[in-house]
């Protein structure tokens, strides 16, 4: 078979199953193509995304815009390493310093560098500027966290199919319960070896849990009052996906260090970044941490170009304003419903909650309903299902899309 050649959904499966390592479960679907908030099978049948790439594609797929900026670019100059300057790195790193107000940034690629970045960053400042002894320094973390893939990463995990004998692990993480302040200031008082405190400001793999309110403004007090870094993962959340640029902006937080990934290029290239203010900024010098595609050309134009279709689209605002329609409507149904739970998020980063256990396919069998019927989302955590459309969604589209959900939802009441 030629690789030009036009596939059957079936086919395309069997391909990935025989020559793919099975590192992911798909929902059985193939796309082949993508537009603003519609996806399309390689039979043509359109459906709605609400899962955006787990809120990579922000923007809308295939954003002109974005586009344009990534193919100009990719015609002019791709790469040089970071061995010799570029005439793209400088204008974004300006850029985007300005937008999310840090004086630096550090580009990567994915998400996970850039959680790795961000605990290197946070060490050396706990090492050089804190003076922490050699080897000791510490950095507290939440239970049911996600922070990508690598080692060190999931040294941290505490989810079993993530860690288990992928050890020995990386030390030097202390794990306490999510939205639990005594717990942060138990870890906190008596240990002077903390450096950082790594949070997701709404846990968005572990099923769409929104702290309570207060508890970021609370835990950044407490950081600061015993000198730690407040590490905010922003990967999933930022970018407007929960109705503001930053999930942290809901309570004015700001972040001694801020990571961004997935929705910094809008789905189009891997962009990450870690932004952090010179005082801490200015501990990384020549040679002690890099990566040979963090900051091409590419990434520079297609991340300027995504972050000013978020401002000049309004976007952070239209999720605002969507979110609080989706869940108000879908709460209406909830309340008359024996199969879904509660609806919860913020902006347009939502999950029901099924009424069934965590080992049941009922999630999973509602997904493959609602593939039916035109619309692409994944249960995360078996019985909760992630909500996450493009942000580029109107209200007559969101309505559509409820009705199609409780339509859904419909077919499985007792
Ligand atoms: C997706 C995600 C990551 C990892 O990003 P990758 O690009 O998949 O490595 C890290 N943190 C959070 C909160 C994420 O949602």
């Amino acid at each position: 078979m030629a690789v030009l050649d036009q596939l059957t959904s079936q086919q395309a499966i069997d391909l990935e199953n025989k020559y793919g390592a099975h590192n992911y479960h798909p929902l059985p679907v193939v796309l082949s193509r993508g537009e603003g908030v519609y996806v399309w099978d390689v039979e043509g049948k359109q459906y709605y995304d609400f899962l955006s790439a787990y809120s990579a594609v922000n923007q809308g797929h295939c954003h002109p815009k974005i586009v344009n900026a990534m193919t100009t670019q990719a015609q002019t100059l791709s790469l040089t390493s970071r061995a010799f300057y570029n005439d793209m790195l400088g204008k974004y790193e300006k850029f985007a310093s300005e937008y999310f107000h840090f004086d630096k940034l550090l580009p990567m690629n994915t998400g996970a560098e850039a959680v790795e970045t961000a605990l290197k960053l946070c060490r050396k400042w706990a090492y050089e500027v804190k003076g922490i002894d050699e080897n000791k320094a510490e950095i507290i973390v939440c239970e049911n966290n996600f922070h990508g893939r690598t080692t060190t990463i999931i040294s941290f995990s505490n989810d079993p199919v993530a860690r288990k004998n992928f050890g020995p692990y990386t030390d030097g993480f202390i794990k306490i319960e999510y939205d639990n302040l005594q717990a942060l200031e138990s870890a906190l008082e008596n240990n002077p070896n903390v450096g950082g405190f790594l949070v997701e400001p709404i846990q968005g793999e572990a099923g769409v849990y929104v702290p309570s309110e207060g508890y970021l403004t609370k835990a950044k007090a407490l950081c600061e009052k015993h000198n730690v870094l407040f590490i905010a993962d922003e990967v999933q959340t930022g970018i407007a996906r929960t109705g503001k640029l930053l999930a942290v902006d809901h309570e004015n937080v700001k972040p001694d260090i801020l990571i961004l990934g997935k929705a910094l290029s809008g789905g189009a290239y891997p962009v990450s970044a870690v932004l952090a203010n010179d005082s801490i900024m200015n501990v990384i010098r020549p040679g002690n941490h890099g990566s040979t595609f963090g900051g091409n050309p590419i990434a520079a134009a297609v991340a300027v170009a995504a972050l000013e279709v978020v401002r000049d689209e309004n976007l952070a605002e239209n999720a605002y304003q969507l979110g609080v329609l989706f869940r108000s409507e879908l709460s209406k149904y909830i309340e008359t419903s024996s199969i879904a739970n509660l609806v919860r998020g913020k902006g347009l980063l939502n999950a029901i909650v099924i009424n069934d256990d965590e080992e049941s396919d009922t999630a999973w069998n509602i997904c493959i309903a609602l593939r039916d019927n035109g619309l692409l989302a994944k249960p995360t955590h078996g019985n909760i299902i992630r909500f996450a459309p493009p942000l580029v969604m109107t209200e007559e589209q969101l309505l559509d899309c409820v009705s199609i959900i409780i339509k859904t939802l419909k077919q499985f009441e007792a």
